[in-house]
């Protein structure tokens, strides 16, 4: 099998470098930060369906089928969790329901005050330190090769493998020139509170509690625009506050860590080949925004099969 390039040593990166390897290929992948340094390490990460259409939810569904058999494994870093999902409006069944292994709706007197709808659903969470080390190391074990290199352009790399697979997150706004690229800055707070064992989410307000294997992940907050990789103390505090407000034990829970992360805004996620100007074929896969936990898998499988398009030519 030729082998190939994947930029970028993120979720979507190691999980399409690990895809491509299990189907035999030889990977290599040029990052210009280890996995621990990416904006994958800040997310909360939970599956979650409810923003999706169109061939995202062929991409979530895959990816689900994964994360639930890797729930199934000890020390994969996912885990399968009860939540409450609520929203400030009402909401129709999801397309997902009958793919999870439990789903109900929540009986308006369980909704927090001001709400008007709600899910209660089991759905995998990855503790992203756990879950990307051990991706890194499946990949190294298997034969695969990484380098931290930062590049300047994809024309730098063009005739270095005869398909390079172009996942560098928000770093696609100068690799692939998208000014359609963004960040949209991320923090939360890691907390030790393992009597929490179900967790919330409000995506309209931010407001999410995620019982995780390694903590109980508190968030956040979504500014577009902000490049700023430093945690801030005052965003933190505010996180505590709100998430106190659902569940008043994790005021007094001592806190693990801090993280910040850059999702890679975009309309809509670029999953596509092209060809370099210098030779050789690009598949662009970038632009996953706030669900790149929710969209990996699949995104791998379908570049997966780009690859095997772009051989048959
Ligand atoms: C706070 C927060 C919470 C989130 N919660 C969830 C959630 O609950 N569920 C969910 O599904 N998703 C969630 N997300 C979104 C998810 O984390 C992202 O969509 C995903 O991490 C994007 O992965 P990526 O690999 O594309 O980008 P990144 O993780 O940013 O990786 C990009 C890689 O490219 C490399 N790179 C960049 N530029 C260059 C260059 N010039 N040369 C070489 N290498 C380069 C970087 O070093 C990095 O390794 C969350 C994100 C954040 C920040």
């Amino acid at each position: 099998m030729p082998a190939i390039l994947v930029i970028g040593g993120g979720v979507i990166g190691l999980s399409a470098a690990r895809c491509l390897q299990k189907a035999g290929y030889a990977v290599h992948i040029i990052t210009r930060e280890l996995p621990e340094a990416s904006a994958s390490m800040a997310a909360g990460a939970v599956w979650s369906g409810s923003d999706l259409y169109g061939v995202q939810r062929q991409w979530a569904a895959a990816t689900l089928e994964y994360l639930l058999a890797q729930a199934a494994i000890p020390d994969s870093g996912v885990s399968l969790r009860t939540m409450r999902e609520v929203f400030a409006q009402p909401v129709p069944d999801p397309w997902y329901r009958e793919l999870l292994p439990a789903f109900a709706r929540l009986p308006a007197a369980a909704l927090p005050p001001g709400l008007a709808a709600g899910y209660r659903l089991q759905v995998p969470i990855v503790a992203p330190p756990i879950y990307l080390r051990r991706l890194q190391a499946q990949f190294l074990e298997a034969g695969g090769t990484l380098e931290t290199r930062a590049l300047d352009s994809l024309e730098q790399v063009a005739g270095a493998a005869p398909i390079v697979v172009h996942c560098s997150g928000v770093g696609a706004r100068k690799l692939a020139a998208d000014s359609g690229v963004y960040p949209i800055r991320g923090q939360t707070v890691l907390i030790d509170a393992p009597h929490i064992r179900s967790g919330y989410m409000d995506n309209s307000a931010i407001d999410h509690i995620f019982p995780r294997s390694d903590g109980v992940l508190l968030g956040g907050v979504k500014l577009p625009g902000d490049w700023n990789r430093e945690p801030d103390a005052a965003i933190s505090a505010d996180i505590i506050a709100r998430a106190s407000a659902i569940e008043p034990s994790v005021a007094a829970a001592p806190r693990l860590r801090h993280f910040v992360g850059l999702r890679p805004g975009r309309a809509q996620v670029r999953l596509e080949a092209a060809a370099l100007p210098a030779g050789g074929a690009v598949i662009h896969n970038y632009g996953h925004g706030a669900v790149g936990y929710t969209l990996s898998w699949g995104c791998a499988r379908a570049v997966l099969a780009l690859v095997r398009q772009l051989e048959a030519r």
